[in-house]
């Protein structure tokens, strides 16, 4: 088949899909009448890739129809109403785009009748934002069809896993799938495993297609209708392609059209003609590699993707895909902390003389020398560490990354942290060779991977003997209070320096958080120790220290330095930014935050919701609502994307009133903050303010909420006007 038959071959499935989709909706139509409502839950972006090319808010069924006089005029090359024409390839892919279009529309009416799932929320794309900007994700496989057989489809998982790169499964040849194979081999799957089975039906790929296109919606600060934008920021920074696998046909083809439109290439085992670079991808467009070894390897070099290698070794395999990964009682081997003993975790440093780099120590039994019925031990693991830049306060963010560290290893589970901890391995890690010094072995080469530029030695010491663990634990206890002391001490009065944090500029590139002791990132990843740290272990990494300078008003929290930077930074877009204030230049927001402040006028107060809060809010949002008008890293007053933790601390909206404001937050939340939100509304002088902040329970629409605040006298309603 030459490259012309596979054009000719995607025309046709074009043509069948433009019908198929035309008598879909007359019969909906039909059925129905043109007022149906239309559309897929959590999202604000109503059939997102409609939206995103036309601009068009598809609401009904009859809104659908013009959308597809709209599809007709690009299937027939012609501009559609707001320009969009691709001239590329001579114009074919413009019927790929129909057809992205069409498919759109056709899991749309299946939503409808309830025949077709899988859309992806937007909550979930914002969830992985952040894994995607640090490179815990490398990229997105969207892999269609079954693989030759079982043995090649694990292989060629693991080898995604490896290298971080998620799979997303689609499609069925006879019946057979991709998840099938994986499930005969027992292989886990789930997001924590970075393995996402979608739908066994070919459709089910534009999930993929239309979740990927409101990436630059949210975070790339784009509007919808910008189509050419939009276009090159999926093919630049959208890191997706398909491996298709076993079978082609027609629409398969017209699919991989408008896959090629958005820049994502095609990798396959097929026997096809290959087609090299064109205009919308970076380098080849469809590459074919047979042997299912080297199929990964070809796939990064075709997508361009930078993958972080990561060779430890140990007898298992080692990488963030693995990072979710539960070992569940069936598996387990044996286990250290949680209920089963005592056990902690301590990292501390050394002088230079008493680290002798690369030592791993273990006293006690290894878990090979357990009895077969004795499925726990008691452990303390013990890092020390030594280097010129060292400083005690990178201790707790060191200490911290043991849990990642750890939990990369394939069948080990870690949980918790310090003496809170919980680690598990399991019979297949075990089976593989993994003993206690493999823990050592992990810590020494990810310490040394990751933080080279402040350690320069690092020890481990392991001890499993009972007397031993409680006989270290004191000093470690007295070192966890010290820290949290300091920790807490903090405030912004104290530091000359904030620190920006730009990692998300992959994404949102005019948005950066500003770091101070007393406000995290807003994704509550990065406090202020963590970005020096991490502005000292990469001076020319995200994190850039930026000197206050002179305060222009220290209630809202506005310095010259930072505004300077911030306009600098944020390409030239924002010139002001408060610290301290919801209303007046708030911060940017990008789309990773673990909550949303809101303004609620009608109360004078301020509500906060979190991401993983799926209902209604009294402001009449849902947080996926909220989260459209925040991101993107524009400011929005009234509205700001923060941490869980800032509700804790002092400068939380101090200029805006402080947590006086605070009238209503989710359960789940009030109960994860607890005894410390209790502790702050105490220190503010109103303990019992706690009991006064509504939750759902109380309060969901906006006049019960009234009502609620009015039976318990909030402070709020004696509050000056917010706004
Ligand atoms: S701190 Fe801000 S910029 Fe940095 S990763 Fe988190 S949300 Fe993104």
């Amino acid at each position: 088949m030459s490259a012309d038959a596979v054009i000719q071959l995607g025309i046709k499935g074009a043509e069948i899909v433009l019908k198929l989709t035309k008598e879909a909706l007359d019969k909906a139509i039909k059925e129905k009448g043109a007022n149906q409502a239309v559309g897929f839950p959590e999202t604000n972006y109503y059939l997102p890739l409609i939206n995103a090319f036309f601009k068009i808010e598809v609401k009904t069924l009859g809104d659908c129809s013009c959308v597809l006089k709209e599809v007709e005029k690009i299937y027939n090359n012609q501009a559609a109403s707001n320009g969009f024409k691709l001239d590329y390839l001579g114009g074919v892919l413009n019927k790929g785009i129909s057809t992205l279009v069409c498919e759109e529309i056709l899991v749309a009416l299946g939503h409808l009748n309830k025949q077709h799932s899988g859309f992806l929320s937007d909550t979930l794309l914002r969830a992985l934002g952040i894994q995607l900007v640090d490179g815990r994700i490398a990229g997105i496989a969207v892999i269609l069809g079954p693989a030759k057989d079982d043995e090649a489809a694990v292989q060629l998982v693991r080898d995604f896993q490896s290298k971080s790169i998620v799979s997303i499964l689609v499609g069925n040849v006879g019946g057979n799938t991709f998840k099938k194979q994986l499930e005969n081999k027992k292989v886990e799957i789930g997001l924590d495993n970075y393995i996402v089975p979608l739908g066994e039906d070919y459709l089910s790929a534009i999930y993929v297609v239309n979740w990927a296109i409101r990436a630059p919606l949210m975070y790339g600060g784009l509007k919808s209708g910008q189509w050419q934008e939009i276009l090159k920021y999926t093919q630049n920074k959208v890191p997706a392609f398909v491996v298709l696998l076993s079978h082609v046909d027609e629409v398969i083809v017209a699919t991989g059209l408008g896959v090629l439109a958005m820049g994502f290439p095609i990798i396959t085992d097929l026997e096809v003609p290959q087609i090299g670079k064109i205009d919308t991808t970076l380098f080849e467009a469809l590459v074919v590699e047979k042997d299912y070894k080297k199929i990964a390897a070809k796939c990064i070099e075709t997508r361009g993707l930078k993958v972080k290698v990561t060779n430890i070794a140990v007898p298992v395999p080692y990488a963030a895909a693995f990072e979710g990964e539960r070992v569940r009682k069936e598996q387990l081997q044996v286990e250290f902390g949680g209920k089963a003993s005592t056990a902690f975790e301590f990292l501390s440093t050394k002088p230079m003389q008493e680290v002798e780099d690369g030592k791993v120590e273990l006293n006690g039994l290894d878990i090979d020398q357990l009895k077969e019925t004795e499925k726990s031990l008691p452990l303390a693991i013990i890092v020390e560490v030594s280097g010129r830049k060292m400083q005690n306060d990178f201790e707790p963010i060191l200490e911290r990354q043991i849990h990642r560290f750890v939990n990369y290893a394939m069948g080990l589970m870690h949980v918790g942290q310090r003496d809170m901890v919980w680690i598990r391995i399991s019979k297949d890690a075990f089976n593989k060779g993994f003993r206690l010094k493999h823990i050592g072995v992990i810590l020494h080469a990810m310490l040394h991977q990751e933080y080279s530029a402040i350690l320069d030695k690092v020890q481990v010491k392991l001890y499993t003997k009972q007397a031993d663990v409680e006989k270290l634990f004191p000093a470690a206890k007295k070192a966890y209070d010290e820290r949290d002391e300091r920790i807490s001490g903090m405030i912004d009065e104290s530091v000359d320096t904030f620190y920006s944090c730009e990692l998300c500029q992959s994404f949102a590139p005019n948005h950066l958080c500003v770091i101070t002791p007393e406000r995290q990132g807003l994704c509550g990843a990065y406090s202020w120790l963590d970005a020096r740290a991490s502005h000292e272990i990469s001076p020319t990494g995200a994190n850039k220290p930026i000197k206050k300078g002179a305060a222009l008003d220290l209630t809202l929290g506005q310095w010259k330095n930072v505004n300077d930077y911030v306009y600098d930074r944020s390409n030239k877009t924002i010139d002001t930014v408060s610290m301290y204030s919801l209303v007046n230049s708030p911060s940017t927001s990008c789309g990773c935050f673990e909550c949303i402040l809101a303004v609620i006028p009608e109360v004078n107060g301020v509500m906060i919701v979190n991401r993983d809060y799926p209902s209604m809010t009294p402001c009449g949002m849902t947080f996926t609502t909220l989260a459209g008008s925040v991101g993107g890293g524009v400011q929005t007053p009234g509205f700001l994307g923060v941490s869980r933790l800032y509700v804790l601390s002092k400068k939380f909206i101090s200029a805006d009133g402080g947590l006086k404001r605070l009238v209503w937050m989710p359960k789940e939340m009030k109960e994860y903050l607890g005894d410390r939100l209790k502790k702050r509304c105490e220190e503010i002088g109103e303990p019992d303010l706690f009991d006064k902040i509504a939750d759902e329970t109380q309060a969901q629409a906006t006049e019960e909420l009234v009502a609620f605040l009015e039976k318990v006298k909030h402070p709020v309603l004696g509050m000056a006007a917010l706004i």
